[in-house]
């Protein structure tokens, strides 16, 4: 696959901070010395997140800025400031106070993209507990799984929700309160018994609130991971890690003063709260929130309606994007945009080719995981994208490719993408499993689990997570390779590639394909996708047998499972499918 580097102009110097970083610099601790001075800390060298992303903006010159503008799921529009989130957040750290909340105790909350739930999130940071943003179309057995796993003792959820999860409230032992915004879902159904009303709460609440001392290494977030290869891991963070995401919304998200930010990742996973939450309020940005889910003309109208300027989304939303044409774009005014990235899967070099027309950009692709907590190696928006490469480390981030014994290996070899530890975001356990926490840092690097490799320029290449990557006849295939080709096949609209086992090449590759709409599955266009793959790949990576599915299994998060596809291929047991998207 070729695709010509797409080159950038010199940066308008008026744009640039000054303290932005050449994406050049090698490791360097200072780095974050440098950064942790820009954030405002509290007496005493106290850190906590809800003071940098509200408090220091509502007590200082930003305090009548928008934070939030709100648009619900029908299109009732409603704005916040940064004084009114500090307002709400410190009543809803006395509520929590009053119930008894105390610090490192777990708040949790399952609700849609409601302004309760920031609320509920900076209030939980404020009393100094960890909280734990749930996504909202979990059904019953995730939920109970995560909050008995994370022992929570606040629940704040939504009327609607409540009543979907009611049958495992009574296994939660640790469950002291569930408190319910009724206003939030526009449902005035009475409680349940025991429950709380927010609505009640708050109106009694004092707005005076002292957030609680909170040292740098204190834990605040806790987050499960997308649960793409096996079972979800809570990944906790600490409120060190707000250095990071700040640093990353100036240098990779580009945040400035005056920019409407938003990211479409919902808050029950890593990115919605790292980059939907922490990073744009802690640079102080204003953020739009959308409250419906995906839909073409949807989303771009709320581009259009709000004028948003950075927009980070995923690959998955991108491909549906694509899959939807490009006729909707064109009846939007999307000009206000002026920076797009994408995390949480490989990005393929076709989507963004794809979007050069339809944004006049380049979408930027990053990469992260859950436990990273924020980007740790990213295309800048001063840096020329090399469709397919994920970019960069970030100043003060040292990565590498490894070898199974964790040695480092020469450019252009393909091992395991490890990172030097001491990120300022770094997650620093998984909960109640120190064991494996442990077990993924060696010889001096955390392993990731991903598969890549770095080119002589420095830029970083996915190749597939561990568990994923195909051994055929010797060599090793990453998903994403093959993938890439297929959906730049004017048919396809998503492509999902498993080993299967072989006798003769131990595994051949087998593609899972979804057509766009207004194609039908037919042997012809079998074999006219297997062609077209053959021409652009190498015989033996190329798949060996293609097989249409309506759409292909993915995570809530929109993530292909490979796995699935794969248990299901073998009949074998479909393992953790508590984060599987329903169709
Ligand atoms: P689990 O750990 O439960 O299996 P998960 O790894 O999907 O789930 P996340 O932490 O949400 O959970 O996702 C991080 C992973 O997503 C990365 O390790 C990588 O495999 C993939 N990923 C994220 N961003 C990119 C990217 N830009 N390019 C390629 N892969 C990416
Ligand atoms: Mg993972």
């Amino acid at each position: 696959m070729d695709y010509q580097v797409i080159r950038k102009p010199k940066p308008d110097e008026s744009r640039v901070k000054p303290r932005l970083p050449d994406p050049g610099d090698p490791h360097d601790a200072a780095i974050w010395e440098t950064v942790q001075k820009e954030l405002d800390w509290l007496p005493g060298g106290f850190l906590n997140k809800a003071y940098e992303c509200i408090d220091r903006h509502a007590l200082g010159p930003n305090q009548g800025k928008k934070a939030l503008v709100w648009e619900g799921k029908n299109g009732e529009v409603e704005t916040y400031t940064f004084a009114e989130l500090k307002r709400e957040s410190d009543k809803f750290a006395n509520v929590l106070n009053g119930l008894g909340v105390e610090k490192g105790d777990r708040v949790f909350m399952l609700m849609e993209r409601v302004p309760e739930l920031y609320v509920a999130f900076f209030g939980g940071l404020k009393v100094g507990a960890v909280v734990g943003p749930l996504f909202s179309a979990f059904g019953p057995e995730p939920v109970k799984d995560r909050l008995l796993d994370s022992g929570a003792k606040i629940l704040v959820t939504q009327p609607g929700l409540r009543r979907r999860i009611a049958e495992v409230i009574p296994d939660l032992q640790q469950l002291r309160h569930v408190i319910v915004a009724n206003t939030a879902s526009r449902d005035p159904s009475p409680l349940a018994e025991g429950d709380l009303s927010y609505e009640a709460l708050m109106s009694e609440a004092s707005s005076e609130w002292e957030i609680v001392e909170t040292t740098m290494y204190d834990h605040s977030v806790m987050h499960y991971t997308s649960g793409t290869t096996g079972k979800p891991k809570g990944a906790v963070h600490c409120h060190h890690a707000i250095v990071q995401q700040y640093a990353t919304g100036k240098w990779v998200l580009d945040l400035h003063e005056d920019d409407i930010y938003w990211c479409t990742a919902d808050p029950g996973w890593v990115t919605g709260t790292s980059y939907g939450i922490l990073a744009p309020w802690s640079n102080g940005v204003t953020q739009v929130i959308y409250e419906g889910g995906f839909r073409a003309s949807a989303w771009y109208e709320v581009i259009e309606k709000h004028g948003v300027t950075v927009w980070y989304t995923a690959p998955t939303a991108i491909r549906m994007l694509m899959k939807a044409g490009t006729d909707v774009p064109k009846r939007h005014d999307l000009s206000s945009l002026r920076h797009i990235l994408s995390v949480g899967e490989p990005l393929n070099p076709e989507a963004i080719m794809w979007g050069l027309p339809v944004f006049q950009q380049a979408i930027h692709d990053n990469w992260w995981q859950t436990e990273t907590g924020a980007i740790l190696i990213a295309n800048y928006p001063a840096m020329d994208v090399r469709p397919g490469s994920m970019g960069k480390p970030i100043p003060g981030v040292e990565a590498a490719i490894l070898d199974d014994d964790y040695v480092r290996l020469p450019v252009g070899t393909e091992g395991h993408l490890a990172i030097r530890p001491g990120w300022p975001s770094m997650f620093r356990t998984y909960w109640r499993d120190s064991e494996r926490y442990n077990s993924r840092f060696r010889k001096g690097w955390y392993i990731t689990g991903d598969r890549a490799r770095v080119d002589q320029d420095g830029y970083y290449w996915f190749v597939g997570r561990e568990d994923d990557v195909i051994n055929t006849a010797g060599h090793l295939v990453g998903p994403f390779e093959v993938e890439s080709v297929l959906i730049g096949h004017p048919a396809v609209a998503e492509a999902g590639v498993i080993g299967k086992p072989d006798p003769i090449a131990m595994e051949v590759v087998k593609a899972f394909v979804a057509l766009k709409d207004g194609f039908e599955p037919s042997q012809k266009l079998r074999s006219e996708i297997m062609g077209f793959a053959r021409e652009r790949m190498a015989a033996g990576i190329a798949p060996r047998e293609i097989e249409f599915l309506p759409s292909l299994p993915k995570t809530r998060s929109g993530k292909i499972m490979r796995r699935l596809l794969k248990a299901r291929e073998l009949g074998l047991p479909e393992g953790d499918t508590s984060t599987l998207e329903e169709d």
